[in-house]
C-alpha cells in the first residue's frame, strides 16, 4: 500500500457523509480510485522468518482471511467510524454476529434479558442452542423499564434488544438501560439494523456492543449476506478471538459490496425515513387501516423517546387493515409493483405479513403479547417515487 498524501487525511475531524466515503479506504501502488478487493484465502510471506513472525503474532500482517483480509478490514474501518467504535469485527451474517458476541462474552451460568421484540431467529438461538450450554433467557416487554430491572439476576451478564423493533416501531430507552446494564455488572448489546448509525448511534448513548446485519440498510440493495459487531478494543478482540477459531468470517467480495454500500449510507436512510414517514400519514387517513406503527407518527406513545434518539425514524412501516388474516393476504396479493418478501432495507419496497413468515413460529399466546395480530402487515419502504408506492397501496386498500 502506498502511503500518499491522502492516507495521511485526519479521518478524526471528517462528518458522518465524508467518513462514509473517505475512511478505509487504502491507495495501493495501481492509484485505483474505487476501493481494491481482496479475494484470496491466503497470504504470502517473504520468507520463513516472516511467516513464522506472523504466525507468532510478533509481527502485524494478513496471514490467513478467516482471520483477515484487507477489503474486510476496510469496511470494518468505515463502519467503526461511522458508529464512533474503537473496534469492529465483520462477519458471514447479522446472525454470525450475535452467535460470535454471545459466544464471545457468555459462559455457562450466565443470563440474558432479552427483548420479546428481537428478530426471530436471535429468539431461537438463545431458546434452542445456548440454553443447551446453559445459558437462560428471560424474554420480556422491551419497552417497560421495570421489566428490565426485576428480570435481572446476579448472574445476568447481557441485556439484548432492538430499538426500534420490528414490525412495531417499538422503542426503548437507550441511556438508561445502558445505565442500568452497568449499575449491575453487566453489558448493554443493540441490535442497531434497523436505524444503522446514520440515524442512531448506541456506543453514543452508553451502550457496550452493537449488532449490525450488513444484509439490510449496510447494503440496502439486497445483494449480500453479512454482519458486524462493534464495540470497544477488549470486547473487540474477545469477539475476534472466537471469530477467527469459529469462522464465520465476511468474504472479501461482501465487504466490497457493503463498503461500496456505505457511501450513500446517510443519503438512503433519509429517502427511507422521509418516504416512510410520508406512507405512514397516509395510511392512517384510510378508512380500512385500523392502526398504522411508526415510532416518527407525533401520536406514537414513544415519538418524543425515538426523537431524542434518533435523527429520523427509519424505513419500516407496519399496519392493521380491518378484517382478518384473509383480508391482510388480499391486501399484499393485489399490489403490484412492491416485492412479497421478508427482506428489509432494501431500495426496493418490501411488503410481508409477519404472523405467517417472520413470526410465524411464534405461538398463539406469543403473537398475542408481541402484538403480531392476523391482520397486521409489514412494509420496508424503499427509494422507488412515493406516489408509486402510494398508489399499489392503495391497490391492496380496495382489496380489503
Ligand atoms: C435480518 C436481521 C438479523 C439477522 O441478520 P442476517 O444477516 O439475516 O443473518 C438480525 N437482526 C435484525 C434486526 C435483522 O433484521
Amino acid at each position: 500500500m502506498k502511503d500518499s498524501n491522502k492516507d495521511k487525511l485526519d479521518k478524526t475531524d471528517l462528518g458522518f457523509e465524508t467518513l462514509a466515503i473517505r475512511c478505509g479506504h487504502p491507495h495501493t501502488n495501481e492509484q485505483e480510485h474505487s476501493e481494491p478487493i481482496f479475494p484470496t484465502s491466503s497470504f504470502t510471506f517473504a520468507s520463513a522468518r516472516e511467516a513464522a513472525a506472523r504466525f507468532g503474532g510478533d509481527e502485524p500482517g494478513n496471514i490467513y482471511s478467516r482471520f483477515t483480509n484487507p477489503t474486510v478490514r476496510n469496511f470494518e474501518q468505515r463502519l467503526a467510524a461511522l458508529e464512533g467504535a474503537e473496534r469492529c469485527v465483520a462477519t458471514a451474517s447479522g446472525m454470525a454476529a450475535i452467535m460470535s458476541s454471545f459466544y464471545a462474552l457468555l459462559q455457562s451460568g450466565d443470563h440474558i434479558v432479552c427483548s420479546r421484540s428481537v428478530f426471530g431467529t436471535t429468539v431461537v438461538m438463545l431458546e434452542k442452542f445456548f440454553n443447551k450450554f446453559g445459558v437462560q433467557t428471560t424474554f420480556i416487554d422491551f419497552t417497560d423499564n421495570d421489566e428490565w430491572k426485576k428480570a435481572i439476576r446476579p448472574e445476568t451478564r447481557l441485556l439484548f434488544l432492538e430499538s426500534p423493533s420490528n414490525p412495531l416501531s417499538q422503542v426503548a430507552d437507550l441511556s438508561y438501560l445502558a445505565g442500568l446494564a452497568h449499575d449491575n455488572d453487566a453489558l448493554l448489546v443493540v441490535d442497531n439494523c434497523f436505524c444503522t448509525p446514520a440515524l442512531q448511534q448506541p456506543l453514543k448513548l452508553g451502550a457496550d456492543v452493537i449488532i449490525h446485519s450488513a444484509t439490510k440498510y449496510l447494503d440496502g440493495q439486497g445483494r449480500c449476506m453479512g454482519g458486524a459487531v462493534l464495540a470497544n478494543e477488549e470486547i473487540g478482540e474477545e469477539v475476534f478471538g472466537f471469530l477467527r477459531s469459529a469462522g464465520p468470517a465476511m468474504s472479501p467480495f461482501n465487504a466490497w459490496v457493503f463498503l461500496k454500500g456505505l457511501e450513500t449510507l446517510s443519503l438512503r436512510m433519509q429517502a427511507h425515513s422521509n418516504s416512510a414517514l410520508t406512507l405512514a400519514r397516509w395510511l392512517k387517513t384510510q378508512d380500512m387501516i385500523e392502526h398504522v406503527y411508526y415510532s416518527g407518527l407525533e401520536d406514537h406513545p414513544q415519538h418524543q423517546l425515538a426523537k431524542s434518539q434518533q435523527s429520523a425514524f427509519g424505513g419500516v412501516v407496519s399496519f392493521r387493515v380491518k378484517g382478518n388474516q384473509a383480508a391482510a393476504w388480499r391486501f399484499i396479493d393485489a399490489t403490484r409493483m412492491v416485492s412479497i418478501t421478508a427482506n428489509l432495507g432494501d431500495a426496493k419496497t418490501t411488503i410481508t405479513h409477519p404472523g405467517t413468515t417472520t413470526h410465524g413460529r411464534l405461538t398463539d399466546e406469543e403473537k398475542k403479547v408481541s402484538g403480531i395480530t392476523e391482520n397486521l402487515i409489514r412494509v420496508s419502504v424503499g427509494l422507488e417515487n412515493i406516489d408509486d408506492i402510494k398508489t399499489d397501496m392503495g391497490r391492496g386498500i380496495a382489496a380489503l
